[in-house]
């Protein structure tokens, strides 16, 4: 791993959730070892070990994997850069736990709700600058775009992704509300989460089958200069279960789902491994899915981009652990 990785536009964080309850009782063995020191995980009785920019264990709580891989991206939005965040890994490993997609206001809160905090927390702080902050909340189904906070009936919320001229992607119709507050803004996380679409797969009966995209626009305008503004996007991506449909039984229209879910997570480890500096390949081709297409220009460019791997340490889940560590080493 290069040293200077720390500042690499692409940066990686592994997460081990703890063994669950029903793992437990089945006598599941954790089958993973973490060197937090050189941030390598090594899976045990076996010559395979990864290394990436943070290696959490099943013991790290949501205050420390907020303060060590996130808290010092936040801060990066006020300058000026765009952030990116994607929790990656297999149904029940951890990612909504892990972003705070499905809000929750306790100490087990994620990462949404944290860097809303500390959002809120520069604004109010900061007294030589205008903010205009606003919220929208996606949802990519089956490489269908919805709106998650438009009050409307789900099949009045699809959306479309257009580029405008210069190349940017614009999604029109969108809602984005202005948002003043920290409460505001989770009132808006609540409304959304509430209104995403789950599937029941053998795996877990409330498996996401879709990708939740939480967006925070920050627009900064110094009062005594109207010239000297910033604009800022967080993306904070809660992706689809990147299982193989194989392994959840799931037959039919969930099928079906899968096999979309996968061509998106495909097109997205394609373009993070070009980005990561896999310089072979100097064409990132954002065209390839709708995920893509969407955060083309919250990846690379002028943009920090964290990728979450989360997995599961029961022995049971081997083939889908190395799967997602391989995925997410990719993109080193
Ligand atoms: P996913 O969104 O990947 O399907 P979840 O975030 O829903 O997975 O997590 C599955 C289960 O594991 C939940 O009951 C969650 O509370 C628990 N869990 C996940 N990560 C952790 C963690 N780091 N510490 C404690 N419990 C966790
Ligand atoms: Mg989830």
């Amino acid at each position: 791993m290069n040293s200077d990785k720390e500042n690499d536009s692409v940066q990686v964080a592994v997460r081990i959730r703890p063994l669950v309850v029903s793992e437990i009782s089945r006598g599941c063995q954790d089958i993973l070892e973490v060197f937090t020191d050189i941030n390598q995980i090594r899976i045990k009785d076996s010559d395979k070990a990864f290394t990436f920019n943070h290696v959490c264990d099943t013991l790290t709580s949501q205050d420390t994997f907020y303060d060590t891989c996130v808290k010092h991206l936040v801060s990066n939005l006020f300058k000026g850069y765009n952030v990116t965040i994607l929790a990656y890994g297999q149904t029940g490993s951890g990612k909504t736990y892990s972003m705070g997609t499905a809000y929750e206001d306790n100490e087990q809160i994620g990462i949404i709700p944290r860097a809303v905090h500390d959002i809120f927390n520069y604004v109010n702080d900061n007294f030589s600058c205008d903010f205009n902050i606003t919220v929208s909340f996606m949802e990519l189904y089956q490489e269908t775009l919805y709106d998650l906070l438009a009050s409307k009936p789900r099949e009045q919320c699809v959306l479309e992704i257009r580029e405008d001229p210069k190349g940017l992607i614009v999604i029109p119709g969108l809602t984005a509300e202005p948002v003043t507050s920290a409460s505001k803004t989770l009132e808006y996380l609540c409304k959304g989460s509430r209104g995403r679409v789950t599937g029941c797969t053998n795996m877990n009966a409330q498996s996401s089958r879709s990708h939740a995209i939480f967006t925070i626009n920050i627009c900064m305008q110094q009062k005594n200069d109207s010239a000297n503004n910033k604009t800022a996007k967080f993306y904070l991506v809660d992706l689809a279960g990147s299982e193989r449909s194989k392994k959840t039984g799931a037959t039919g229209v969930v099928f079906r789902e899968g096999v979309n879910i996968n061509k998106g997570l495909l097109a997205l480890g394609n373009v993070i491994s070009v980005l990561g500096g896999d310089k072979q390949q100097s064409y990132i081709c954002y065209r390839d899915s709708n995920l893509t297409r969407l955060l083309k220009d919250s990846l690379g460019g002028n943009s920090i981009t964290l990728m979450i791997a989360c997995v599961s340490p029961a022995d049971y889940n081997l083939d889908e652990t190395i799967s997602t560590l391989r995925y997410a080493d990719r993109a080193r």
